[in-house]
């Protein structure tokens, strides 16, 4: 038995919905699974639903986007109060920048369409297109356009059409992210700290300024590190490890699953945390909730 601490549903860019979730990990035998959509608590609200029919525990979880030297870095919060009055209220603000964000940056894409030779697309229809998502990213837009002939595929997409037109996200420092998810009771942690948005380009690089970084977060109060995803090879999971002891903050794994048959989308349980994990996550939070209330 094992547990899977990150999962997305298509109430952010995952492709099944929350019950496809609870239902698939309860067939591969898993005992926990967190539903941690992008900046909002909704996916986890409706899995919670589900926990009991298909005998599995459900975390109430979310994956806050945080800013940190201007590049988007993920904080997952678990056992969060999926309806804490001023987490949601945050994250609905996220939310609307993500909105405006995304109508400005089709705005500069018809600019360069008209240059082009291209007919202008409607924001509005975008909106419309996105409008079950509570979570607009570029992907997303990507998407649309590649679904509208402006490229081969979305990749092209976003090479061709988006990245000339960025406008950088906004958002909570990580440290404010932190302080959300305590408030609503919920344990921090940083997800994929592998990824190139933390400034490594490598991981062979810079491995002490990494580090750093790190411990700097848990200054803050990070409560753990997503040590372990599919795609972090074992020596570098290892190093996680070590780094996560050292800071005394909890190691955790999850797949980041988003969908079958998305490229690059990670298997459901593909990487799996010990049932402890889900103990000592509760337990941390625990203290976090009493202060909350
Ligand atoms: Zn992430
Ligand atoms: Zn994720």
């Amino acid at each position: 038995m094992a547990i899977d601490l990150h999962i997305h549903s298509n109430h952010s860019d995952g492709r099944l919905t929350p019950r496809q979730l609870v239902a698939k990990a309860a067939r591969l035998g898993l005992k926990a699974i967190a539903v941690a959509d992008h900046d909002t608590c909704s996916g986890a609200r409706e899995a919670a639903r589900y926990a009991k029919q298909f005998k599995i525990r459900v975390i109430p979880a979310v994956e806050v986007s945080a800013i940190h030297q201007s590049k988007v870095i993920h904080i997952l919060g678990y056992f969060v109060n999926t309806r804490s009055r001023a987490l949601v209220a945050k994250l609905d603000a996220l939310r609307r920048d993500r909105i405006s964000r995304a109508v400005k940056i089709i705005k500069r894409v018809n600019v360069l369409a008209k240059k082009r030779g291209r007919p202008a697309v409607d924001p509005k229809e975008f909106l419309e297109w996105a409008g079950k998502k509570e979570m607009i990213m570029r992907g997303d837009l990507a998407w649309f356009l590649f679904h509208k002939g402006f490229g081969k595929s979305p990749n092209d997409v976003f090479l061709n059409w988006l990245e000339s037109t960025n406008i950088p996200v906004r958002g909570l420092s990580v440290r404010e992210a932190i302080r959300a998810i305590h408030g609503a009771g919920g344990v921090a942690v940083l997800a994929h700290p592998n990824s190139a948005s933390l400034g490594l380009r490598r991981f062979s690089q810079r491995i002490r300024d990494h580090q750093a970084i790190i411990a700097a977060f848990a200054r803050y109060g990070l409560d753990g590190l997503e040590v372990k995803t599919p795609r972090t090879a074992k020596s570098v999971a290892a190093y996680y490890r070590k780094v996560a002891d050292r800071l005394k903050i909890i190691p955790t794994a999850g797949s980041d699953f988003h969908g079958p048959h998305i490229p690059g989308a990670r298997v459901l349980g593909a990487a799996r945390a010990p049932d402890a994990t889900y103990d000592e996550l509760k337990k941390r939070s625990e203290r976090y909730a009493r202060d909350a209330r």
